[in-house]
């Protein structure tokens, strides 16, 4: 760092370890390079909009095995080694769960050894930073670029000139699209290093250049800021995550992103199969394509326009090339969140890929003249639709949500092609979700059984056995104390307010949103609340409840959660009568790191959603591998994790997906459930008549009123269920033996959720490709 240890700062250190630990992993990298070309087999391209990667020092000192080694060094100078961790920022390059599991797959497909490539955008600024003013979410930029990023390499020297607008025409008997609106795509990339080392793959961002990065005509003319503008331009590309699209420029901005770094991908995918290869009919056997949900949807019709247009194939057989190449992952059932866009917005920016989308409509409907849905239609443009004609294979991300897809959004289509839909159940990396985030179970875990289990999480079935023994559910309880005890001194530090380690914690980390309902749970704890007050001094379970989450920016009524969760807080902790068995705290700005510093100390984890709304989830699997209780619904994974760790180790409540849809028929369902439930209606009463705004009384009356009156997502008719189940929860919580046992079979029988298991069905059933590491 060119500097003397003496003046040197944690981030000096941490940049000088971090350029150390970066030599060892390039050398892999180059190696596992090499070894891709050599061989020539089937390589994996996984296009996300998100890789929400967190920090990267740690996985690489954990992955090549050099924890004790670094620790001994950086005492050697008398540095702390968790403070030079704690130095680095995260990298924010995502929302939430889609992001999560790109970067989960990274790392599984590194330790498998599957040749494979994340391609995104190198969010400058990526998702915003939340804080609280008086309660209130508060968002600013997060500028986590600007310091230096130990770990990327930029690559100026590869570069692709992209287009938007203009007008197709025809030359030579050849349809030709001359855009108007030229930028370029840099490429940086970062290498990610599998367990042990053995492999690494690349992650290659894009960022917005301008192709003419400064007008020294204009500058000469004094019009400074007319001379820079270009670049600027450019730039705001890849500056922000998921621009608001509630005006008509943020809504072209995202449809540029998501253009722009889809094509760079296949144009540097196509230039690599094309240095290596003649025929462009094999492309199907040398690259599978992952659309991680729909936002990379038009990387079907660009490689199909290349094909045809550029390198010109028959319409026919570059269309068949192209579905023999792609994959879709669908991710949600919301219908609000099936992506569709305006095909006026759409043929301005892409004219050509216009045309395309309608000639593979047409052809899908000339072969099957019985279908219902079009990839065109109302005027629009549907993503989904067009992922699933253009896709090979199509996959739900867990057994619920697949099968509710084949009854639902792609009912007709899945009538056509019965075996294009497959189910792959999310899973989550052993590495940074228990090995590095929980070291005190993760030593326990090796002592009893060796570490085999680190990459083969299913071993961790064989610690059934221990869990009879009393010496070893002694052990088991005292690392979940002691996680509880560190993450208290973290929050005093960091928020000055204490917690009580012995409470129960009780979690609810996720983005925040109505299907997700944060709003239940704050509701039942204001039910819990009012009922302790009226008996003071009972003899109540302690609990802490814990919240984080982000809110989108332009999504009112979920920050009005946040909002009245915070103001619940401040009343509740202030309470004297009954601070000592519930205090409720929401952490701020929600984030990977903050993930692995609150799941090793849960004691319960709440996976609320209303049935049949949550696709997977994978916080759920995770908080279960850490030995954390599930309190949740019958949504998602929690099916999956429920048969898995058994259903007396899991406290079940409320509707199913089709008695959901049933409920919805009653037109007073919100209403019948009050009236039904004493506790709900006073809470309901609290939240309307300002008790936890006594200075704007009628602050949450919008809230009661949208429970009391339209109740989409079923808050109050689960409410009773709800309540009900905490209680189970409490009961099992007074014998701390019997809730350890529990627990240590939610980890021991949480093995199938990794995201190598994950990796391993989609190199089979959905790319056929194979490891290049020796077994
Ligand atoms: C795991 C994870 C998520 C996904 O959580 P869900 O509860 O499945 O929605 C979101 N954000 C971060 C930072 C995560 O680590």
């Amino acid at each position: 760092m060119g500097k003397d240890p003496e003046h040197a700062k944690f981030f000096d250190w941490r940049m000088a370890l971090s350029h150390a630990i970066r030599d060892r992993i390039v050398d892999r990298w180059v190696a596992s390079t090499r070894r891709t070309y050599e061989q020539d087999g089937k390589r994996v391209y996984y296009l996300s909009m998100e890789f929400l990667i967190g920090r990267l020092l740690e996985d690489g000192i954990v992955n090549l095995g050099l924890v004790e080694e670094v620790g001994e060094t950086l005492r050697t100078f008398g540095i702390d080694y968790r403070s030079v961790l704690e130095d680095e920022p995260d990298a924010a390059l995502g929302n939430g769960g889609l992001g999560r599991l790109a970067a989960c797959f990274l790392d599984s497909l590194s330790t498998i050894g599957c040749p494979a490539m994340g391609y995104g955008i190198r969010y400058e600024n990526g998702l915003f930073k939340q804080s609280f003013v008086d309660g209130r979410q508060v968002e600013s930029p997060e500028t986590w670029l600007q310091e230096p990023h130990p770990w990327e390499f930029g690559r100026p020297e590869v570069r692709f000139t992209l287009g938007f607008r203009g007008e197709v025409t025809t030359e030579n008997g050849r349809t030709v699209w001359k855009p108007s609106e030229l930028l370029q795509a840099e490429a940086f990339d970062t290498p990610i290093v599998g367990w042990q080392g053995r492999w690494a793959n690349t992650l290659r961002l894009w960022a917005g250049r301008a192709v003419d990065p400064f007008d020294l005509d204009r500058f000469n003319a004094g019009d400074f800021a007319a001379a820079a503008e270009h670049e600027a331009l450019a730039r705001t590309i890849s500056r922000v995550l998921y621009p608001e699209d509630s005006n008509e420029a943020g809504k072209e901005l995202r449809l540029k992103q998501e253009f722009f770094f889809s094509a760079a991908s296949i144009r540097d995918i196509l230039r690599r199969f094309e240095g290596q290869h003649e025929d462009l009919r094999a492309l199907p056997k040398k690259v599978a394509i992952q659309l991680n949900d729909t936002h990379p949807a038009i990387a079907g019709p660009e490689l199909l326009r290349i094909l045809h247009d550029e390198r010109g194939l028959s319409f026919e057989e570059a269309l068949e090339i192209t579905h023999g190449c792609m994959n879709y992952t669908n991710h949600t059932l919301l219908p609000e969140a099936l992506e569709r866009w305006d095909e006026r917005l759409f043929g301005r920016l892409l004219p050509r890929h216009l045309q395309i989308i309608d000639r593979i409509d047409d052809a899908h409907y000339r072969a099957n003249p019985t279908r219902l849905l079009s990839a065109r239609s109302d005027g629009q443009v549907k993503m989904g639709e067009l992922s699933f004609i253009v896709a090979n294979k199509v996959n739900g991300v867990s057994a619920l949500h697949t099968d509710l897809m084949k009854k639902t959004v792609f009912k007709d289509l899945h009538g056509l092609h019965p075996d294009r839909i497959v189910n792959e159940t999310n899973g989550v990396t052993p590495r940074r979700w228990l090995h590095s985030c929980n070291p005190g179970l993760s030593s326990l875990i090796t002592d009893s059984i060796g570490d085999g289990w680190i990459a083969d999480l299913e071993q961790l079935e064989r610690l059934e056995p221990f869990i009879g023994k009393d010496d070893w559910l002694h052990r088991f309880r005292a690392v979940k104390a002691e996680n509880k005890v560190t993450l208290c001194d973290y929050i005093a530090e960091r928020h000055g307010m204490r917690l009580n380690p012995d409470a129960m914690f009780d979690i609810q980390i996720k983005r925040i949103h109505e299907y997700k309902r944060q709003h239940l749970n704050i509701l039942e704890a204001i039910a819990h609340w009012q009922e302790i007050k009226d008996t003071p001094g009972g003899d109540w379970v302690p609990r802490v409840k814990i919240f984080a989450g982000k809110a989108a920016q332009g999504y009112h009524f979920a920050k009005d959660i946040i909002h009245l969760i915070n103001d619940v807080a401040k009343v509740v902790n202030a309470d004297a009568e009954t601070r000592d068995s519930l205090q409720v705290i929401f952490l701020p700005n929600y984030n990977v790191t903050l993930a692995e510093h609150l799941i090793p100390a849960a004691d319960l984890s709440e996976q609320i959603s209303t049935a049949g709304k949550e696709a997977s989830g994978t916080g759920n699997m995770k908080f279960a591998l850490n030995g954390a209780l599930t309190i949740g619904t019958l949504d998602g994974a929690n099916v999956e994790i429920r048969e898995r760790v058994g259903e007396e180790n899991f406290f079940l409540f409320g509707m199913l997906a089709d008695e959901v849809m049933q409920r919805r028929m009653i037109h007073d369902h919100a209403q019948q459930a009050i009236a039904a439930d004493p506790r709900l209606a006073r809470a309901l009463e609290a939240i309307r008549s300002g008790t936890f705004s006594p200075q704007d009384p009628g602050r949450y009356v919008h809230i009661a009123d949208n429970l009391t009156w339209s109740d989409y997502f079923l808050v109050c008719s689960d409410f009773s269920a709800y309540w009900q189940a905490q209680r189970e929860a409490d009961h099992a919580y007074r014998d701390p033996d019997l809730w350890a046992r529990k627990a240590a079979l939610n980890v021991a029988r949480s093995g199938w959720f990794s995201s190598d298991r994950t990796i391993r069905g989609y190199m089979c059933d959905i790319w056929g490709a194979e490891s290049l590491l020796a077994p």
